[in-house]
């Protein structure tokens, strides 16, 4: 069952989805100046008022992608050849080559905890998710249109921009 603050946040994300995303493109067509130093101090706001281990809907709905790195790490960790590691739990997605998760939610994810059982090795698309603080966020606009409905800390880093720089 969805925990209270995801029950809430599939609310807003219902409601206010489409205004966001429209928002995010007005910020890759029109870039502001400065954007990276705006966003920086709202994204440290964002965390304080986060707690992922409430959460866990990145685990729970989405899949990362896996390096071969990241592969060769997770196999040795659990005692498993990478072939084995691939073959039981792993895809290539056909447009990318990307490997991703065969399934969701995450098989490594303990649902009662929300705690990641493979943590101090896990992929490093989930060390840096949801990627906030890549160095210039226009670049990554696109992905955050899609997180937008998946990570309530996106949603609130895009709730505070938007209150901030509604006059775009
Ligand atoms: S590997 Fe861990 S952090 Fe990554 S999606 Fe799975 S449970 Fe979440
Ligand atoms: S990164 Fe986002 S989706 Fe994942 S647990 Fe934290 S708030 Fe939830």
């Amino acid at each position: 069952m969805a925990s209270a603050l995801l029950t809430t946040f599939r609310k807003k994300v219902k409601k206010y989805r489409n205004s966001y995303r429209r928002f995010l493109t007005r910020i890759e067509k029109k870039t502001p100046r400065g954007l990276d130093k705006i966003v920086a101090p709202l994204d440290k706001e964002v965390w304080k008022e986060t707690n992922c281990l409430q959460c866990a809907n990145c685990c729970k709905t989405m899949t990362p992608t896996y390096t071969a790195s990241d592969i060769k790490r997770i196999s040795a960790h659990l005692k498993m050849t990478t072939d084995a590691f691939k073959e039981k739990w792993l895809y290539k997605e056909r447009s990318t080559g990307d490997w991703m998760n065969k399934k969701t939610p995450c098989q490594f994810l303990d649902l009662k905890t929300n705690m990641c059982n493979i943590y101090e090795v896990r992929p490093a698309d989930c060390a840096g998710f949801p990627h906030h603080t890549k160095k210039h966020f226009k670049e990554w606009v696109h992905i955050y249109k899609q997180n937008v409905e998946y990570c309530p800390a996106t949603f609130k880093l895009v709730e505070k921009m938007k209150a901030k720089m509604d006059n775009l």
